[in-house]
């Protein structure tokens, strides 16, 4: 039988108590979901649940970390969570950490505590969907108050995807012209809290503090560099008063111009890690920029300046939202379908930085230690392991970034996985990223392979870009074998580029015969008559491989 809720909390129909849960919105500023909890409350419990699943570290995955999470991004988060504890403790609150499944914590909370509103931020990614639904329908049977607000992006997604007639659009200009200004914009943002009711009586749950990363049970010394970019919303409004305190940069930012090999002081803003996690809050620094624009003579506009790249993010939160099966090839109307390869060995060549080609290494090098890498050196890997070079399905590459980005991000990354491998969004796959001279337009000494791979910091610059090119007098003096101290090239750019343009260009075709709903069989029936039209010439598997050994 299941009991009154008065009877479970004898406190409960005393007092007005809130619940704040924090997930992503790792912030104070701007957090109107804290605003409303702290509002008219006797007390507030500001909730943070640890869920075993994501935190807990996984010996069997590629990298530290756990199941779902490079170690680089858990500590991002710990950071954050440890300063949000701190900003709380100095308006009189603290972060109550609890370790479990997150829907079954909540539950138990509002079960035991004086709850009577439960306050959290209102998230797309359908991890949250499934998980909110089951907890506010618990809540609302027990006549507790939801306010779930949206507040991690500068539109409600649901809201352009209703003005487009139910479907979301998916070219970025008429993503502009249904978005036009965000509704709060003319009004000023509550960035300030002066005080927060104090936590209420916690009962028998066992609070922990926020841990670290040893407490979870990780070796930091499996890590062999950690990202250089701490967590939280402190870091983040440094970072952001920083960014802003250079109001040229600010108005004259113009993406994709910038230098991607640029990592002493990268090109952009790496702001990208705070907005994933919420230290940072997107309308404020969307409402900065335009404070920042209104003081200059002229300035960018979208999609090149930052308020355009703030609203790159806005388009793939409403595609993803709007889209069945968004992170998938199979069932979703948006994504052509093509027979990409399971190749799980170029896969790890590239995974781990060993796929021969210097500029793409040395990109797969800085993802695993800092876990961030400039826009362009994301296209570049991404382009290389699809439809450039080595024709690895989307998905996997998804997987990657998705595990090693401090940023990583569910709408976004997947989003710019279609639209690199040019499976949805871009359809240009023609235009194929050179893994040879695309970053020495930028860096012609190849300073950034220097930093990044060390074992090539003596080669001369005529040759760092193509190492296997060097006669072996040159690497001997540079002391880096081509096939010993560094991989020979696992595939030849020319072929396998060109290769993989007629694999392109036969897969659209069958999916424009086919209206886009393309069976299993009809791909693998693809995938053979290319195979078999290959053979005729040479082998193609072989053809690919030789390039693995030679
Ligand atoms: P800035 O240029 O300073 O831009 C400011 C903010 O605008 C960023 O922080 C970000 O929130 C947003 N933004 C910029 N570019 C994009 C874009 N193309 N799409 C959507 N939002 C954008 N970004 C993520 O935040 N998480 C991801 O998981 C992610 N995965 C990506 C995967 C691939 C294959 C590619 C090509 C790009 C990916 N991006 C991702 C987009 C982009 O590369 C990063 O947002 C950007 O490099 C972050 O650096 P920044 O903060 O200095 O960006």
């Amino acid at each position: 039988m299941k009991l009154p809720l008065s009877l479970l909390n004898p406190n409960m129909s005393s007092g007005s108590g809130s619940l704040m849960w924090f997930r992503k919105g790792l912030r104070i500023h701007d957090n109107p979901a804290l605003e409303y909890a702290a509002r008219g409350s006797t007390c507030v419990y500001p909730l943070f649940v640890i869920d075993p699943h994501y935190m807990e570290p996984d010996p069997n995955a590629f990298s530290p970390g756990s199941t779902r999470a490079g170690i680089n991004r858990i500590r991002f988060l710990l950071d954050s969570l440890a300063d949000l504890d701190s900003s709380l403790k100095k308006l009189g609150s603290r972060l109550l950490v609890l370790k479990g499944e997150p829907g079954e914590v909540l539950i138990r909370c509002l079960n035991e505590w004086d709850v009577k509103k439960l306050c959290f931020e209102y998230d797309t990614d359908p991890y949250y969907q499934a998980l909110d639904n089951k907890v506010k329908n618990h809540a609302s049977a027990a006549g507790i108050e939801v306010f779930s607000p949206v507040s991690h992006t500068l539109f409600n997604p649901a809201d352009i995807i209703e003005k487009n007639g139910g479907r979301p659009p998916l070219t970025y200009q008429s993503f502009l012209k249904l978005a036009g200004e965000p509704e709060w914009a003319c009004s000023p943002l509550s960035v300030e809290l002066s005080s927060i009711p104090p936590v209420g009586n916690v009962g028998r749950c066992e609070i922990l503090q926020v841990p670290t990363l040893k407490e979870l049970g990780y070796v930091e010394e499996d890590q062999d560099e950690f990202t250089p970019f701490r967590g939280g919303e402190s870091e983040a409004l440094k970072r952001l008063r920083e960014t802003l305190s250079d109001k040229e940069w600010v108005a004259n930012f113009e993406k994709p111009k910038g230098d991607p090999s640029a990592y002493i002081k990268p090109a952009t803003t790496v702001l990208s890690p705070y907005l994933k996690f919420g230290c940072l809050s997107s309308r404020y620094f969307y409402q900065c920029l335009k404070d920042v624009y209104k003081n200059v003579k002229r300035h960018t506009s979208p999609p090149v300046s930052l308020v355009g790249q703030l609203l790159w993010r806005e388009f793939f939160y409403t595609a993803a939202f709007g889209t069945p099966n968004f992170d998938k090839m199979k069932g979703n109307k948006i994504c052509k379908q093509i027979p990409w390869n399971g190749d799980d060995k170029l896969l790890a060549s590239w995974r781990e930085a060993r796929t021969g080609f210097p500029w793409i290494d040395a990109i797969m090098v800085q993802l695993r230690k800092w876990g961030w890498v400039h826009h362009l050196a994301r296209h570049s890997v991404a382009c290389f392991l699809t439809r450039g070079d080595l024709f690895v399905h989307w998905e996997k590459g998804r997987d990657v970034f998705e595990r090693l980005l401090i940023d990583s991000d569910w709408a976004i990354n997947n989003g710019n996985w279609l639209w690199l491998s040019c499976s949805s969004f871009f359809y240009q796959y023609n235009r194929i990223y050179s893994p040879i001279s695309f970053g020495r337009k930028y860096d012609p000494n190849g300073n950034y392979i220097r930093h990044f791979l060390p074992v090539l910091k003596d080669m001369p610059k005529e040759y760092i870009y193509e190492p296997w090119t060097a006669p072996l007098s040159v690497q001997t003096k540079a002391k880096c074998i081509i096939g010993k101290d560094y991989p020979k090239p696992v595939v030849s750019h020319d072929t396998a580029s060109k290769e993989c343009k007629k694999i392109m260009g036969e897969a659209y075709a069958l999916n424009q015969r086919l209206n886009g709903v393309v069976s299993d069989e009809e791909l693998r029936k693809l995938r053979r008559k290319l195979d078999e039209g290959d053979e005729e010439q040479e082998p193609k598997p072989k053809r690919l491989r030789q390039k693995l050994t030679n």
